[in-house]
């Protein structure tokens, strides 16, 4: 059987299965583009389950591009705060004005277009042409990745360019003209609950007679993975800085990692350098304050995609300087009760709790 008679019939059975199993999840009862890409953007690196409330919530708060075209960056990344990767957020909040600034408000349709829009690459416009827009447009993640390399028995690393040309183009034979959205959906869904990743759940599966993998017996082996590394680890501190019943609170620059979300003023300790003198330094060094250690308050483990940190975090009493923002974007004197207002992230939301727990 040639790949591409192999495609077809998996095509039919997968579609067919689809029409019976395909998940309800909240973005696929609409066709409105806005809320497809909304949803497309979440789920680049947020599971399924997590990201349906997320986005209920996100929808209400900015329910048209123009609302969050108009929107302040700040409230898009509260609305976002907890799901990770903010980078997402802010792109979203990029594009959107340049939807309403360069296309009146409207999304474009060609895949071209949409990756010519901050935080849209190649599988979230696929993904965006063929369900809002019914184009016939491929996708290729994780999840459809996994499926094509053990349908097609595809032993070679996925990352590598040769490969991906290949995957694309099988994806890409999949679809039958007029039906990309539905045979996207479908192989996505097949990755999520049958395809799985250590172990695919093959007596279940649709397409199971056509599988080149399970044939083998190779299913568990692909695709191709690289061998984990350890995440690098660095130690990092923080000062909850009080002058009377005020904290200390900086913002952090635009770009980077978890840029423009709030935090305690801190940062990394340096070889061989106490927590606290790491401490006093770091505050001086971003913000031109002085202050005093006065006791520890919290440590915190928090894993980031390619390293983790221990957070030590500390009490500190101001001492002198009036803060201005130097390695940093902005800061501010607020109480303990109104840092609900503000994005944090994740590793300093037991900080946040702790202290508006405490009330101030
Ligand atoms: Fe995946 Fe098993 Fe189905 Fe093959 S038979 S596509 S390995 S679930």
């Amino acid at each position: 059987m040639t790949d591409r008679q192999r495609g077809a019939r998996v095509r039919v059975a997968l579609s067919a299965w689809y029409r019976r199993n395909g998940r309800d999840l909240p973005w696929r009862n609409t066709r409105d583009p806005y809320a497809i890409w909304v949803s497309e953007v979440m789920l680049q690196q947020t599971r399924v389950g997590a990201v349906a409330p997320y986005y209920r919530r996100f929808l209400q708060r900015f329910p048209d591009v123009h609302v969050l075209a108009r929107a302040r960056l700040q409230s898009v990344l509260k609305a976002w705060e907890g799901m990770g990767y903010y980078s997402r957020a802010r792109n979203l909040h990029r594009a959107a004005r340049l939807v309403v600034s360069r296309f009146g408000g409207q999304l474009p349709r060609s895949p071209e277009e949409l990756m010519g829009l901050p935080g849209i690459g190649r599988y979230t416009a696929g993904a965006i042409a063929s369900i809002a827009f019914g184009l016939d447009e491929p996708v290729l993640d994780g999840n459809v990745t996994r499926v094509l390399a053990r349908l097609f028995r595809i032993r070679a690393n996925p990352k590598e360019a040769v490969v991906q040309r290949k995957l694309w183009g099988l994806a890409r034979q999949m679809i039958p003209p007029g039906k990309a959205g539905l045979v996207n959906q479908a192989m996505m869904d097949l990755g999520a609950v049958v395809c799985v990743p250590r172990v695919p759940r093959c007596p279940a599966c649709p397409v199971r007679r056509y599988c080149l993998a399970l044939a083998r017996g190779e299913q568990s082996a692909l695709p191709h993975k690289d061998k984990p590394r350890p995440l690098p680890h660095e130690t990092v501190v923080a000062g909850v800085i009080w002058k009377g019943n005020r904290i200390l609170i900086d913002q952090r620059k635009p770009r980077g990692l978890l840029g423009g979300l709030w935090e305690f003023p801190g940062g990394k300790v340096k070889r061989g350098e106490r927590l606290t003198d790491a401490l006093v330094r770091e505050v001086r060094e971003e913000l031109g304050v002085e202050v005093e250690v006065v006791g520890r308050l919290v440590r915190v483990n928090h894993a980031y995609t390619h390293f983790r940190i221990t957070l030590h975090v500390f009490e500190c009493r101001y001492v002198s300087g009036a803060p201005r923002a130097i390695g940093c974007a902005a800061c501010k004197w607020v109480r303990a009760g109104d840092l609900g207002r503000y994005p944090f992230p994740k590793a300093n939301h037991r900080i946040v709790e702790m202290l508006r727990g405490g009330g101030g």
